[in-house]
């Protein structure tokens, strides 16, 4: 195998082996813009770095020879003493992990080459402030030493000075600086730093593979369900320097605005300054439009490439880049990310452009995102004060405590308030603070800083760069304009997609996005606006290619109306239990309690009515489309008192001497009818075969509804589920006094209802029988949920409190089973029963109706095998919806 590939022999497709900045590093060089020569170290050397502990024996001579011809290419030598190659070696792993692995910059610098690289520049000051940045990079990154002292010692040399910026350092205050900088290596890491250029190389080369396993390099994978196992590719890059004056400078651009879409001139520059200078916040960077009035020729070319990378890679793209004394080259570019209106924009631009089809613009969208954009806003009629204004580095409305560092934000979030982390800028120490904060507040950085780029991932609300704003971290509060001071504790709202800054506690509304499902436009602000029609193009593509249906789960006519009108094509589960709660509780505890047929038959004929009007109510909401109701299905218990308030009544009236006969009777019953556990208990079809007339009731109910509706010229089309069914005769039982009292209520009102009759599968022994249960039913509506709880054993209310987080952090699974289908297990019953019951009944129409017919990829799984429809509650039908049709494009 080959481990070093030339940037010349890379492209883009090869992020697996190259990782993103390798991949694309080398199909920009191969487009002809200009890269710094370079190699590319690939995942895979790192893996077996990682594996063994020990670099492939190969790896060495490969990367000797890459070196060579470098050297041999830019006609200097690495570490050279009077002209001296530079090199950085940079990570990159197949997907963006910003600044969460590490690079460093000027190897090959020495005391010998730092002499060389001033007389090659002629400027003493530049190479004294290269030599100083590699040994504090490479002390911190590659020697583990702890990077604040370099920090305080760069400080203290510019008190000593009294200058502000570094840029004031001259040459002499640089070289004295390398000096103690060394000292620092010395004391702290117990070794010189490396004068030996290739040494320095090596072992940055190992420290980047290392930075792969750090701990927050891990939190952040599994944050982003990035796999643990990919490693990071290392590229090695010559240097050019954007810290050679005035005339040089570094900058991070945008092909158009993350947040918006609109194409125009997105990136921040600074002039004369290196590498991490223009996002870390320590000079005040200008914004990339000015950079015409500093370099024309460059700023030029840079929108000439801009161009050329938005045609080749078809989509938004960031990039870094540095002018070197009027030269400017390209350090990195890839698809960049960016908020969730923006995507769906951005997708309909490229459309529009012609750049991409409509299958490809569905790839461009996800449903997370969409599930974003319906989050509620502020309400901006309300009078509030706004007490800042930053950048809107990522959308939503976030209200919380403000608290001034991370460990705080877990602690309290952890006891369950909502925080806002406010930071004068956020770095990757930062990162389980910005998890655990409702929103994130930076007074400092633009909107490529860390906390833009990271809460954009997470699709967290941020506003960063509110500059008016003065963080005290050190003392925990902020003043504002004004000099009101915000404590920590204190209450605050901070809105991502303004910018705006509140004191205090700001109502919330609906997204403009809703809205637009609920049928309730109104002309809006233009970015509204924009956005509804973005997102109704795309949902309007998604439709068009799915081949899901999408049904709701929903239990009453307000519920099922609402579920319509975000595009339900019918009820995939209603409850019937919650009809039977309220007022109704009392007839429910009758009947639990009758003793005799009579008692029993009384509240049943009470008990119908009322079913039946629930029912006609919601066939008419649903006039037209698909109802699926299923039979009760919770334990009885449920519906009685609790045990211990009762014993207490019981108790009480006793020692009273209170008549409490039927009381006790009560308490007799709820007894008798108590379950260690109810979930694998009394419930579900078991019900309808224990309890007589429980079902038919229900079953007479439906039908008479539907007649009902029928006879209005309605067009009802109800569906019967039996739950919990785990072998085909219990649904035969049921069948059989179904069929007949449909029949009954058919001839008294003659129509004809065609009713079908189907059954949940959620027990294993249920979906490994499928096949015969087919026979007994005209359809499947698999209950992952309680389908996830029987096949794993898990009890669906206890291990989310109990054990789950340390299965999650174990990464024994990357998701709850409860959230995200387990493809493995749960899922391939899943298949199999579908496949078992279409052998034996072509036509059986198949469903889900767990809480995974609304999880975007549980949603792609189903489409896999081939059911007919998820219903998922209202809310999450446009996220169906949207990825049925990503499923099936
Ligand atoms: P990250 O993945 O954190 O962005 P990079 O590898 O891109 O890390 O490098 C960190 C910084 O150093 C970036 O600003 C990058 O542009 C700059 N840089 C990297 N390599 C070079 C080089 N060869 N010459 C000049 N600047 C470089
Ligand atoms: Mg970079
Ligand atoms: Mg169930």
């Amino acid at each position: 195998v080959k481990f070093v590939y030339d940037f010349t022999e890379g492209n883009k497709d090869l992020k697996d082996l190259l990782g993103g900045k390798g991949a694309n590093l080398a199909e920009m060089t191969n487009l002809g813009l200009p890269v710094p020569p370079g190699f590319t170290i690939t995942t895979e050397a790192c893996k077996t770095y990682l594996d063994s502990g020990e670099e492939p024996a190969a790896l060495r001579d490969e990367v000797s020879a890459h070196l060579d011809a470098l050297e041999e290419a830019m006609g200097k030598k690495l570490g050279q003493a009077d002209n001296p190659l530079l090199v950085s070696v940079r990570s990159g792993a197949k997907f963006s992990m910003p600044g969460m692995m590490d690079t460093v910059l000027n190897i090959g610098l020495s005391d010998k080459s730092v002499q060389g690289l001033a007389q090659q520049a002629g400027d003493e000051r530049f190479a004294w402030d290269s030599y100083r940045r590699l040994i504090q990079m490479f002390g911190k990154t590659v020697l583990g030493v702890e990077g604040e002292l370099f920090e305080d010692a760069l400080e203290a040399a510019k008190t000593a000075k009294k200058v502000t910026v570094d840029t004031e350092l001259e040459a002499a205050d640089l070289k004295k600086l390398v000096t103690k900088f060394k000292k620092i290596v010395k004391t702290e890491a117990g070794r010189d730093f490396p004068q030996d250029p290739r040494e320095q190389m090596d072992l940055a080369i190992h420290a980047v593979f290392d930075s792969w396993n750090t701990d927050r390099a891990k939190l952040y994978r599994r944050q982003e369900r990035i796999p643990h196992d990919l490693g990071t590719a290392v590229n090695v890059c010559s240097m050019v320097f954007g810290n050679l004056g005035p005339d040089s400078g570094t900058g991070v651009a945008f092909t158009r605005d993350p947040a918006s879409g609109h194409q125009g001139v997105y990136g921040d520059y600074l002039q004369n300054a290196q590498g991490e200078d223009v996002v870390a916040g320590i000079r005040n960077t200008v914004p990339l439009a000015d950079l015409e009035k500093i370099d024309k020729k460059s700023y030029d070319q840079l929108m000439q490439i801009m161009s050329t990378l938005e045609n080749h890679y078809k989509d938004l793209c960031d990039i870094e880049f540095t002018i070197e004394r009027g030269q400017l080259w390209m350090l990195q570019t890839r698809v960049g990310k960016r908020t969730a209106g923006a995507a769906f924009r951005i997708a309909t631009q490229l459309v529009d452009q012609g750049l991409i089809d409509e299958a490809e613009a569905l790839q461009r969208v996800t449903g997370a995102q969409l599930a974003q954009l319906m989050f509620p806003r502020f309400d901006e009629d309300t009078k509030v004060q706004t007490v800042g204004r930053g950048i809107a580095a990522s959308p939503g409305a976030a209200v919380g405590k403000a608290v001034f560092d991370s460990y705080t934000a877990v602690k309290w979030s952890r006891s369950g308030e909502k925080v806002i982390l406010v930071r004068r800028e956020t770095n990757p120490d930062d990162l389980d603070g910005m998890i655990a904060a409702e929103g994130i507040l930076t007074s400092r950085g633009g909107k490529t800083s860390h906390a833009a780029v990271v809460a954009r991932g997470m699709g967290k609300t941020c506003v960063c760069g509110a500059e008016e704003l003065e963080v005290d971290t050190k003392r925990r509060r902020m003043t504002v304009p004004g000099g009101h001071v915000v404590e920590e504790g204190d209450l605050i709202s901070i809105d991502g997609s303004s910018g705006k800054v509140y004191l205090g506690e700001v109502p919330v509304v609906p997204s403009p996005v809703v809205e637009y499902f609920e049928g309730r436009m109104h002309a809006g602000a233009q970015d509204a606006d924009e956005l509804v029609e973005a997102v109704h193009r795309i949902m309007a593509f998604a439709d068009r290619k799915r081949r899901l249906r999408v049904r709701a789960n929903a239990d009453n006519a307000e519920d099922a109306m609402r579920a319509r009108r975000f595009g339900a094509q019918g009820i995939g589960l209603c409850r019937t239990e919650h009809m039977f709660l309220g007022d109704r509780r009392e007839l429910v505890e009758r009947l639990i309690l009758a003793d005799t047929e009579t008692e029993r038959e009384e509240s049943l004929k009470q008990l119908l009515p009322l079913q039946k009007q629930d029912f006609v109510e919601l066939f008419s909401a649903m006039d037209g489309l698909p109802v699926t109701v299923r039979l009760l299905d919770p334990p009885l218990h449920e519906f009685l008192p609790d045990i211990t308030e009762l014993s207490v009544r019981v108790a009480l009236a006793e020692s009273r001497q209170e008549p409490h006969e039927n009381l006790l009777r009560l308490l007799q019953a709820v007894h008798r009818l108590h379950e260690q556990n109810p979930m694998l208990g009394l419930r579900g079809v078991r019900l309808g075969l224990v309890i007589p007339g429980l079902f038919t009731m229900q079953v007479r109910a439906i039908a008479e509804a539907a007649a009902e509706r029928k006879n209005a010229k309605g067009d009802p089309r109800a569906e019967i589920m039996i739950p919990l069914v785990g072998t085909v005769q219990e649904l035969e039982i049921v069948r059989e006094e179904a069929d007949q009292v449909v029949a009954e209520v058919e001839a008294a009102t003659g129509t004809d209802l065609k009713l079908s009759i189907g059954t949940m599968i959620e027990l294993p022994r249920a979906a490994l029988t499928a096949g015969q249960i087919a026979e007994a039913a005209e359809f499947f509506s698999f209950g992952t949920n309680d389908l996830t709880q029987t096949v794993w054993g898990f009890s669906r209310d206890d291990v989310e409190a109990s054990f789950f987080t340390a299965y999650l952090e174990k990464g024994i699974f990357g998701v709850s089973p409860f959230e995200t289908i387990d493809k493995d297990g749960v899922g391939s019953l899943v298949k199999l029963a579908a496949e078992a019951g279409r052998a034996t009944r072509p036509d059986l129409k198949l469903g889900v109706c767990g809480e995974h017919g609304g999880d975007p990829e549980s949603v792609h799984f189903f489409h896999e095998v081939g059911l007919d429809y998820v219903s998922c509650s209202p809310f999450r039908i446009p996220v169906a919806r949207l990825e049925a049709g990503r499923a099936a494009s």
